[in-house]
C-alpha cells in the first residue's frame, strides 16, 4: 500500500494527540518528534524533514493553537497544508501547445516505466479527448519498440517507429511531423534510457530537445529507489531541464521518501504517480489528495472520479435506490464487488475513503480472482430468498449452500459477513457522498 507505514505512524501520533483534549507545548513538539522520525523512517530527505517540521512548530506551538477548543484537530490541520504544501501545493498539468502538436518526451533510466507510462499517458490523454501518435524513439532497449507498438495496438492509438537503425533525433523530427500531417494532437516521445546516468545518453536527449522543441520534458523515476530517484531527477534536471515529474511504481513504495522529497529538493512538481502495472493505473497528482490519505483523512474526491470513470451510471441509479430502500442483495453485492474491481485493487480504493484505511487492516477483503469466482459459486447455490434476505441462511441452509458450492461452511459465514460490511460502508459512502452535495452518481 502507498505509504503504509507513514500513514500508519502518523495516524497512530494524531489518535494520541487527539485523545488529550487540552494540549501543552509539550504534548505538539513530542507528536512533532514522532511525525519527525516516522519521516525519517520513511526516508524522506533529512534537510526537507528539518524545514518541514521546523514549519509546522513555529505555526503548532502559538497561543492561537493551544487556547481553541480543538487544538489537536488545528495541529493536524496545519500538518496536512503544510504536507500538501510539501508536495507542490496545487496539482500541476502537462503544459498544452496552443498550436497543436503538443510534444512531449518521456525520459528517464532504464526500468523507470518509461514506455509503460507512454502507453499510460495516451491512455489518459485520449480519455480527456485528445489524439496521441506514440514515438517510438528508444532504439537501445531490445524490446522496446515491440512493447509500444503493443501497448499502441492495446489502446487503438498509432505508433510511429523506423526501426532501431536510425539517429532517435530524426525520428522525433519526423513523429512530429508524421502529427502534423496526420491530425494527431499530442506527440508522445518514448527515449532511451541507460541504466546510470551518462553523458552520451544526456547529449542524445538534448539533442532530440533541441530537434522537437518539446512542452513538456516529462521525467520518470521509480519511487521504490527512494531517495536515488531523488538524486536522478536533480541530474536529469541540471543536464537537461525537466517541467514535471511522473513517480511509477508507488503502489510498491511503503515508504514514500521520493514522492514527499522530490518536489522540495528539485523545484519540479511532481504530475502523475504510476500505480500499478495496468494502463489504467496513471493518476494525476494532487497534492491535496495525496496529504488527506497519508493522514487517513481518504480522498472522496479521486474516488469519485475513478467511480465515474469504471462504474456504469444506470447501474449505480439502480443501486443508490435499492441502498436507500434496503434492497440491496446477495446478487447486487456480487455485481457491485467486480464493479469496485475494475477500479483497481481493493487496498488502494480502501485508502481513499475516509477512516477505511483501519477497516482494511482487521479485515483484509480478500478481491483476489479466486475468491471472486468462490465467492460467485456460493452465492449462485442459494435460493432466491435466501439472496434477498441472508438473515434467514441459518445452519442447515449453511451447510447445504457450502455443498452445492464446492466450499466450507466458513467460506460461506465469511461471505455473509463480508456482505453485511460491504452493506454498511456502502451506507456510508452514499451518505458521504450526500453529505458532498450528491456528486459522483454514487457507487
Ligand atoms: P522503461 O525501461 O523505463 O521503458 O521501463 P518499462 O516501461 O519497460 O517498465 C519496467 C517495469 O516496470 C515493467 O515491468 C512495468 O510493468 C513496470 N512498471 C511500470 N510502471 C509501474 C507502476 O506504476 N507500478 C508497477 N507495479 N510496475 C510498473
Amino acid at each position: 500500500m502507498i505509504f503504509e507505514g507513514l500513514a500508519d505512524k502518523l495516524q497512530d501520533t494524531f489518535d494520541k494527540l487527539r485523545g488529550k483534549g487540552k494540549l501543552s507545548e509539550k504534548d505538539v513538539k513530542s507528536a512533532l518528534r514522532e511525525v519527525k522520525l516516522a519521516l525519517l523512517e520513511a526516508d524522506v530527505n533529512f534537510k526537507v524533514v528539518k524545514n518541514f517540521i521546523s514549519d509546522i512548530e513555529e505555526r503548532a506551538v502559538g497561543k492561537e493553537v493551544m487556547d481553541s477548543l480543538t487544538p489537536a484537530q488545528q495541529v493536524i490541520k496545519i500538518v496536512n497544508e503544510e504536507l500538501t504544501d510539501l508536495m507542490g501545493g496545487t496539482q500541476s498539468k502537462l503544459s498544452i501547445a496552443s498550436d497543436p502538436p503538443t510534444v512531449i518526451m518521456l525520459v528517464g533510466l532504464q526500468g523507470a516505466g518509461k514506455t509503460t507510462t507512454v502507453g499510460k499517458l495516451a491512455k489518459h490523454l485520449h480519455k480527456n479527448g485528445r489524439r496521441p501518435l506514440l514515438v517510438a524513439g528508444d532504439v537501445y532497449r531490445p524490446a522496446a519498440i515491440k512493447q509500444l507498438q503493443v501497448l499502441g495496438e492495446r489502446l487503438d492509438q498509432p505508433v510511429f517507429s523506423m526501426g532501431d537503425k536510425q539517429d532517435p533525433v530524426d525520428i522525433a523530427k519526423a513523429g512530429v511531423s508524421h502529427a502534423e500531417s496526420n491530425g494527431r494532437d499530442v506527440v508522445i516521445i518514448d527515449t532511451a534510457g541507460r541504466l546510470h546516468i551518462d553523458e552520451e545518453l544526456m547529449g542524445e536527449l538534448k539533442d532530440i530537445k533541441a530537434a522537437v522543441n518539446p512542452q513538456e520534458i516529462l521525467l520518470v523515476v521509480d519511487a521504490m529507489t527512494g531517495q536515488d530517484a531523488v538524486n536522478v531527477a536533480e541530474s536529469f534536471d541540471d543536464a537537461l531541464g525537466v517541467d514535471g515529474i511522473t513517480l511509477t511504481k508507488l503502489d510498491g513504495d511503503a515508504r514514500g521518501g521520493a514522492a514527499l522529497s522530490i518536489r522540495k529538493v528539485t523545484g519540479r512538481p511532481i504530475k502523475f504517480v504510476g500505480t500499478g502495472e495496468k494502463l489504467d493505473d496513471l493518476e494525476p497528482f494532487h497534492p491535496d489528495r495525496m496529504a488527506s490519505r497519508i493522514l487517513g483523512m481518504g480522498d472522496m474526491l479521486s474516488l469519485i472520479e475513478k467511480a465515474e470513470e469504471n462504474i456504469d451510471a444506470e447501474k449505480a441509479k439502480e443501486l443508490e435506490e435499492k441502498l436507500r430502500k434496503e434492497e440491496f442483495t446477495l446478487d447486487d453485492f456480487l455485481d457491485q464487488m467486480s464493479q469496485i474491481r475494475n477500479m483497481g485493487p481493493l487496498d488502494q480504493i480502501m485508502d481513499m475513503i475516509p477512516g477505511m484505511g483501519k477497516i482494511k487492516q482487521l479485515d483484509n477483503l480478500d478481491m483476489g480472482e479466486e475468491h471472486l469466482d468462490q465467492i460467485e459459486a456460493i452465492i449462485s447455490s442459494m435460493t432466491t430468498e435466501e439472496k434477498r434476505d441472508p438473515s434467514i441462511i441459518n445452519g442447515s441452509r449453511r451447510r447445504r449452500i457450502a455443498n452445492g458450492s464446492g466450499t466450507e461452511v466458513q467460506d460461506v459465514n465469511r461471505l455473509l459477513k463480508q456482505f453485511k460490511q460491504a452493506q454498511k460502508m456502502m451506507k456510508q459512502l452514499n451518505d458521504m457522498q450526500q453529505g458532498m452535495g450528491g456528486g459522483g452518481g454514487g457507487l
